[in-house]
C-alpha cells in the first residue's frame, strides 16, 4: 500500500474501546473548555463542538465506572442510565425541543463510536430525517 493510501485507510479506520481516559475526562476535570448547559450529582452536559443539528448536546456520566459503551453496561449502571435519560428530557424542556428532538447513542465500531466514553446526544432544532445514515 503506497503511504498515501496507508494514511487514509487508518484515518478511515474505526475507533475500538481500548479503556484509556478519553477527551471526556478532560472536559469534566475542566483541562478543556465546553459550554456547559446542565449539571448534577451524576451526570454533565455540554454543547458538541461538531453540532449535527441547531441543538446538539452531549450528556455523560461524571464517572465513567468502566461505562465506554453501552454494551459494558452492567446491572450495577441501571440507575445512571435511566438518570441519564431523564437529564436528557430535562435538558429538552431547558432547550425549547417540545416539538421533538432525538436522543441517539453511537455504540462500537459499527455504531460510529468515536469518544469511548458512554454519552447521549442529544439532537434537535430541526425536522429529523429517518432512517439515519
Ligand atoms: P461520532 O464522532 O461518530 O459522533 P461519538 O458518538 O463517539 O462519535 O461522538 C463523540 C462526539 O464528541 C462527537 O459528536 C464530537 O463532535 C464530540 N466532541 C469531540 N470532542 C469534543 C469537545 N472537545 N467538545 C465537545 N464535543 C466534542
Amino acid at each position: 500500500m503506497a503511504d498515501g493510501e496507508e494514511a487514509a485507510a487508518q484515518v478511515a479506520a474505526p475507533l475500538r474501546d481500548t479503556g484509556a481516559p478519553t477527551i471526556f475526562d478532560k472536559i469534566l476535570k475542566k483541562e478543556i473548555p465546553s459550554t456547559a448547559v446542565y449539571e448534577d450529582d451524576l451526570v454533565y452536559a455540554f454543547r458538541d463542538i461538531s453540532p449535527q443539528a441547531p441543538t446538539h448536546i452531549l450528556i455523560i456520566p461524571k464517572q465513567r465506572d468502566g461505562l465506554t459503551q453501552l454494551i459494558k453496561a452492567e446491572e450495577k449502571h441501571k440507575e445512571l442510565l435511566g438518570h441519564l435519560l431523564y437529564a436528557a428530557k430535562l435538558i429538552a424542556v431547558q432547550e425549547g425541543l417540545e416539538e421533538g428532538y432525538r436522543v441517539v447513542i453511537n455504540d462500537g465500531p459499527d455504531g460510529c463510536q468515536s469518544v469511548y466514553h458512554l454519552h447521549l446526544h442529544l439532537l434537535g432544532g430541526r425536522k429529523m430525517k429517518w432512517p439515519p445514515g
